[in-house]
């Protein structure tokens, strides 16, 4: 018997932080919010502005956007077949293929996120996900046979792609590369509406997508950004922790949204590119704060790949903000960098 949980990767709890901040912070909501939401990427949107500038409109906001965000899910997806990164997929070529420079940029942010990552984190992982029920694929889940999994991790490595910036292009060594941009390319587009924010001149801002976020001066309170870190249980929706932010991006990746169960046990959709399969030890979410989301959303995963021990190291050696929840025998205990910790918000709730 298999059973299955997809949720929305929204590991920050936007109602619940709302009435939580709500219900604590003393200075009253005197500044105007203008949200935006959507959906896109298979996931949902929440841009919050403060202080809008009266020669914007937030008609113009929500389509300039929207629109953007549009065009990386016309680029990055690989659940459209007629995406440019489904197209480099089907290429059987080893020849350069023109990409965006987006795609160009992603990629090449991967790239070094492999190598920092000693290949734990890898977007040739992509057959591995899908062989898993992870991907587009609809397939029911199930634990694929010995067989499968080599099969497909064969297929993968991220030493096998090659990145041009002038034209922009990609180029894999093995015609049946398949690269899977789902673990850095929402943080990407997190960073890119707010770049966009900042070309207008807007200063305080929020955007989420799907949980990622970038965060930027002062919320509606005129107070600092107060962010939740969910308790990574399965079908339950609780804070575990809160940080207070001011300008930064923030990513959690965990193991505990996306998964489906066999005889017992969890298979998650974060894959060991060692292994090809699920990873299988004791840490069950990261957050990990970064300037750019993009970065903060690669290291989550790759340091979701490592486990606790080897992941605290990595991110302490990187001198990364990073927050680890791991199992217990009496429930989570958490583990963060030394630079996490400025972040903690120390308030009572
Ligand atoms: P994260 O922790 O951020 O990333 C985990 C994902 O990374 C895994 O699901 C897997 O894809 C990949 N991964 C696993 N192991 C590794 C590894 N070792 N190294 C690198 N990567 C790894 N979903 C839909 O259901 N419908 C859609 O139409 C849809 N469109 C999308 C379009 C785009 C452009 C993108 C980027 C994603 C889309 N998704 C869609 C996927 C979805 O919304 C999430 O991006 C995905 O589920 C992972 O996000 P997360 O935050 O849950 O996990």
């Amino acid at each position: 018997m298999s059973q299955r949980l997809r949720a929305n990767a929204l590991l920050v709890l936007w109602a619940l932080i709302c009435s939580f901040v709500a219900g604590c912070d003393r200075e009253p909501e005197s500044r105007e919010v203008t949200p935006l939401t959507g959906a896109i990427m298979g996931t949902e949107y929440l841009i919050k502005v403060i202080d809008l500038p009266e020669q914007f409109t937030l008609m113009q906001l929500d389509g300039d956007i929207a629109q953007l965000l549009r065009g990386i899910d016309a680029s990055m997806s690989t659940y459209r077949d007629d995406s440019e990164l489904s197209k480099f997929n089907a290429a059987k070529t080893t020849e350069w293929v023109a990409v965006s420079e987006d795609v160009v940029e992603v990629v090449e942010h991967a790239l070094e996120t492999s190598r920092i990552t000693g290949g734990a984190f890898d977007i040739t992982v992509g057959p591995l996900v899908n062989l898993w029920g992870f991907g587009p694929d609809q397939h029911p889940d199930r634990v694929p046979t010995e067989d499968q999994i080599q099969a497909e991790k064969a297929r993968a490595g991220y030493q096998y792609i090659h990145v041009r910036k002038e034209p922009p292009a990609l180029k894999k060594d093995k015609e049946d590369i398949y690269l899977d941009l789902s673990a850095l390319a929402k943080g990407y587009a997190v960073d890119q509406v707010a770049d966009y924010l900042e070309s207008l001149g807007i200063a305080d801002y929020m955007v989420e997508i799907g949980g990622e976020l970038r965060l930027s001066g002062r919320n509606e309170r005129g107070m600092p950004w107060r962010i939740a870190v969910e308790r990574p249980t399965p079908g339950v929706r609780d804070i575990f922790n809160v940080m207070q932010l001011e300008s930064n991006g923030v990513a959690t990746s965990g193991d505990y949204r996306n998964y489906f169960e066999q005889d017992g046990q969890r298979y998650s959709h974060t894959i060991h590119p060692r292994t090809g399969k699920p990873i299988d030890h004791r840490l069950a979410s990261v957050t990990v704060i970064a300037e750019r989301c993009m970065h903060a959303d690669a290291m989550a995963t790759a340091l979701m790949v490592l486990g606790a021990d080897e992941g605290l190291a990595l991110a302490r050696e990187q001198g990364l903000a990073a927050y680890l929840i791991v199992k217990s025998a009496d429930g989570f205990i958490a583990k963060s960098t030394e630079s996490f910790e400025q972040y903690l918000d120390t308030n009572e709730p």
